[in-house]
């Protein structure tokens, strides 16, 4: 096999050491990686002839972080602990040489490649803002594990070290510069090199500050009392934000306060036996499983028709320019499509455009974006009324009123300029793509795409697939999100589709709880305590309880034209009292909350109207009703092949409604709670608190044969 990394001596006796892993489109590290660095080292180390080294690589990134492939086969602590203490040891080696080494970053340096760059004796960059550095493990339940914890505090003091570790986000080279983390920025990659090799010459002996007798952590080491006055509050922050759900925010604060009280090798110690238990937990093999390797699959076409080439939308049309069709013309002009904007008024369909302007303005300001760029993608969208204009579109996606009758009408008259094989979708949140499709005179060709609010921010797309759309037309629906930089979820069509159905038993189950007499205030905070972004009530009045009402109704009527039972939830019965009485939710002022310019506050009479019981349900009581009713729904959707595949179900969760990210997705809940024991749970459950809670027969079958989703 070929070396991860090769070696080059140059005439100046620089060793220019060219990470290029084989096999793969970036550089992660693993053993293969490692062992190309150890080699690199130790010819530093033990050839005269070479005065220094410079860390490059040879692909688009630097390198992108761990390999994950590899980590998630770790089943022992053992496992993280070793290979976590491996890769320090070449680390130490490079760092230790006496001899210069330089990191060159040309591209992204997240993760592990960070640790390594951090090895380096100094870093530069290229000066270009869309470069990320950061250290993203948190993300995924996990920390730097090569030295990161105990580098970066003692190179840029600890509070600004935690920021970046426990928060995870990304640096532009720029911030990092700003920073004292990168020593210069290069226009290009010879200018990069030139200045690599410029530092290895002014530096020639050099050691990490840690290895001077006499360093001094900046800002003081975790004696000082401004680090234990920030330690004494710093764990009560992060649980106040987390609930205490993502342990590896709390290990990252250790890591630096104890790495704080020692020298910089036992504090590596330290640091391996916190990574080993962050990679051995729940909630790192939750995240991993799904945010990393069921994305991967979903975003390399896993629940897209094999077979049908890939197309790019060049022209689409939008119908409705009010808050999700305006949204949608802003993310397709931002990825380079024409877009025809369609109202019934000239003032609406500009309004729709200007939305974008604000947007685009707003970014400007930022320092984000230019005037030119705004420009040219606001010159991509043609506000208009007239339906002419839609010929030549690939695809129509139609986000009028939520009435069957006006869906109706734009679908006829949009598909008569339509081409044969265009595309048309509907936005619709509530509506049956089988039904709306019977105003189509090609239902082969009609789709939903499922956009959430506020699009430019919502990551997920929900394609909804009726009775009669062809393989193609899915296949076109899905490179489009693909193509708008979405995430496609694939689900078929039934009420409320996949989003809308599971989402609601979350709200409900919280409205329910109201009822029973459960104090409003536990049930926010159980809620939160779940990991969802937002407790129960303070959402149902975000989407309104008219809303919520009006699609009760719809259904109601709906299942009796269709001769089926309908049976309404518990929590409906406090949905139809808060609206007879106006409280429709935060667009009226006044929902379970009262709403003024200082905020909200729960409505004092909701105590009145419910009476809060003597005897308080447990917590985790709470807790579990709001995550086994999402999940069990979640389940029945894949039972009833409303969902089409693991993946999408909880990817779906997670970016459509914030289902609790360190739970891994709605099914993987059952997974992780293990079949039998959720089984037994919403059993207990649906004996208390109604039929809702009866286990999904797939859960039940998984129960008795040992399976997982
Ligand atoms: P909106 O009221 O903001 O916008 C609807 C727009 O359609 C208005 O500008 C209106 O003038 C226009 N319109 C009405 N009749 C028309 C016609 N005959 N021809 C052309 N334009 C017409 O509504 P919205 O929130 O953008 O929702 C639009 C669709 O998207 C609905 O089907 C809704 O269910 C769905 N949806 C909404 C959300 C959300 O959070 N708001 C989320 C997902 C899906």
């Amino acid at each position: 096999m070929d070396n991860a990394v090769t070696l080059n001596l140059g005439d100046d006796g620089f060793l220019v050491a060219t990470m290029d892993l084989p096999g793969r489109t970036m550089n992660v590290v693993g053993d293969a990686l490692m062992a190309g660095l150890a080699e690199a080292a130790e010819r530093l180390a033990t050839d005269p002839a070479v005065k220094g080294l410079i860390l490059a690589s040879a692909k688009a990134d630097f390198c992108a972080g761990g390999d994950l492939d590899n980590m998630f086969t770790w089943t022992r602590p053992e496992q993280p602990f070793e290979a976590s203490m491996a890769m320090k040891k070449v680390l130490r080696r490079l760092e230790t040489t006496g001899k210069p080494v330089v990191a060159a970053l040309n591209g992204h340096t997240l993760g592990g490649g960070l640790e390594i760059a951090l090895a380096c004796h100094a870093r530069l960059a290229l000066d270009d803002p869309r470069l990320k550095i950061g250290q993203p493990e948190v993300k995924l339940g996990l920390l730097p594990g090569g030295g990161g914890t105990q580098r970066l505090p003692r190179l840029l003091g600890m509070q600004p070290a935690l920021q970046i570790m426990a928060e995870g986000n990304d640096l532009t080279p720029q911030k990092a510069l700003g920073m004292g983390l990168l020593a210069s920025l290069a226009k290009d990659r010879d200018e990069l090199m030139a200045q690599a090799r410029a530092w290895c010459l002014a530096n020639p002996k050099s050691q990490q500050p840690w290895d001077a007798p006499k360093f001094r952590w900046p800002g003081g080491d975790s004696r000082t009392p401004a680090a234990l006055q920030m330690f004494s509050i710093a764990p009560s922050i992060a649980s106040a934000k987390s609930f205490g759900n993502y342990p590896a925010v709390q290990h990252i604060l250790s890591c630096v306060f104890e790495g704080g009280l020692m020298d910089f090798d036992n504090a590596c110690v330290v640091e391996s036996r916190y990574f080993a238990a962050c990679a051995m937990s729940r909630e790192s093999k939750n995240m991993i499983g799904t945010l990393w390797f069921q994305l991967n699959a979903i975003k390399k076409g896993a629940s897209r028709p094999a077979g049908v080439p890939a197309a790019k939308v060049r022209k689409l049309g939008i119908l409705g320019a009010g808050m999700m069709g305006a949204g949608i013309a802003y993310v397709s002009a931002k990825a380079g499509i024409e877009v025809v904007l369609l109202d019934t008024s000239d003032e609406a369909a500009a309004k729709g455009k200007a939305y974008s302007q604000g947007l685009l303005d707003k970014a400007i300001k930022k320092g984000r974006s230019t005037p030119d760029k705004r420009d040219a993608l606001l010159a991509k969208i043609t506000p208009t009324t007239d339906y002419a204009l839609l010929q030549g579109c690939d695809l129509v996606i139609e986000a009028v009123f939520e009435d069957r009758a006006i869906k109706a009408e734009v679908t006829k008259r949009a598909e008569a300029q339509l081409a044969a094989g265009a595309v048309f979708a509907s936005n619709t949140s509530t509506l049956p793509i089988t039904g709306l499709a019977q105003a189509s005179g090609r239902p082969p060709h009609f789709i939903g795409l499922h956009f959430f609010s506020p699009v430019d921010k919502m990551p997920l797309v929900e394609i909804i697939v009726g009775a009669q759309t062809s393989d193609e037309t899915l296949a076109r629906g899905f490179d489009y999100v693909l193509q708008i930089g979405k995430t496609p979820i694939v689900v078929n069509d039934s009420r409320g589709f996949y989003t809308s159905r599971v989402f609601g038993t979350y709200v409900m189950e919280g409205i329910a709880m109201l009822a029973e007499g459960v104090h409003p205030r536990s049930i926010e905070v159980a809620g939160l305590q779940a990991g969802m972004p937002m407790p129960p009530l303070a959402l149902q009045d975000e989407v309104s309880l008219s809303l919520g009402l009006h699609v009760a109704e719809q259904t109601k009527k709906d299942l009796a034209a269709e001769g089926k039972p309908y049976s309404e939830h518990p929590g409906m019965r406090v949905v139809r009292q808060l609206c007879e009485i106006g409280r429709i939710g935060k667009k009226a002022g006044k929902g379970f909350y009262d709403y003024s310019d200082d905020g909200k506050q729960l409505w004092p009479e909701l105590a009145t109207l419910y009476p809060v019981a003597a005897v308080q349900p447990d917590a985790q009581e709470l807790v579990d009703r709001l995550m086994i009713a999402q999940a069990n729904e979640a389940a029945r959707c894949l039972e009833e092949g409303v969902l089409r595949s693991v993946a999408d179900g909880n990817i779906g969760s997670i970016f459509g409604w914030g289902f609790a990210p360190f739970q891994g997705g709605a099914l993987q809940y059952i997974n992780a709670m293990g079949p039998a024991v959720f089984v037994e749970r919403a059993r207990v459950l649906a004996l208390r608190f109604g039929p809702r809670f009866e286990p999904a027969a797939g859960v039940v079958r998984l129960a008795e044969t040992g399976g997982r989703f």
